[in-house]
Parts: C-alpha cells; structure tokens; sequence
C-alpha cells in the first residue's frame, strides 16, 4: 500500500482456493465458513489499517465476483461480505467492479454477466 498512495481500492485476491480446510483443526469447520471468515478477516484488516485520503473513507476491499457465486445470501450475510468487499466481474477480456450486492446495477452489467459465465 505504501507504493501506491491514493489507491481506492486493494484487491484481496482468495481466488482458486483449492487447498483449504485440511489440517486437524480446519476439518472441523464447514468449507464455506472457513473460507468467508478468512474473506472477513482480511477484508476487515484491510479497511481498519487503510484510508483513501481524497475521500477519508476505509481502502475497499475486492474480491472475485465467481469466488462468492456458490453461497447462500444467509451464509454471507452471517459473515457481512456485502458490507465488506465488492465483488470484481471476471470476463475474458476485462474486468470490471460490480455495484455492491443489491444495489443498483453497473451500466453494462448484463453484457458482464453473460461474458463471465464463459470464462471458467
Ligand atoms: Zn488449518
């Protein structure tokens, strides 16, 4: 973050989590829930530690869009990832950061939608 001052947004990444949930004390905890604590947990760090200074308001996390297709809006909910990150569409050709959950909608959203359904 220091070599890019001013940034808005921090991509956290969390894609293609294969690996997850093997140790003794990972078993025990449902996949799901594993892996959005660990959203949470980062996503939560990453607005605590950083500011955007134009706007004085937390570094907004982003995470990809197709990582969070699977849960249930109740399981997401439960560890508040709408409050926390913004979704990134992924398409072939670009990528492009989705409204928050629920709210309004990007100008091309549909075009991204279609496009990502492609890309995996
Ligand atoms: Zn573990």
């Amino acid at each position: 973050m220091e070599l890019h001052p001013g940034v808005r947004y921090l991509h956290i990444g969390c894609d293609e989590v294969f690996q997850m949930g093997e140790c003794s004390r990972c078993r025990v905890v449902q996949r799901d829930k594993l892996f959005l604590s660990h959203v949470a947990s980062v996503a939560s760090f990453v607005r605590r530690k950083y500011t955007h200074a134009a706007t004085n308001q937390p570094v907004i996390p982003i995470i990809w869009h197709d990582m969070l297709l699977h849960f249930s809006s109740q399981t997401m909910e439960e560890f508040r990832i709408g409050e926390l990150v913004e979704p990134m569409v992924r398409t072939l050709t670009h990528y492009r950061l989705a409204m928050p959950f629920g709210k309004g909608s990007c100008h091309k959203r549909q075009n991204h939608k279609r496009r990502s359904v492609t890309t995996k």
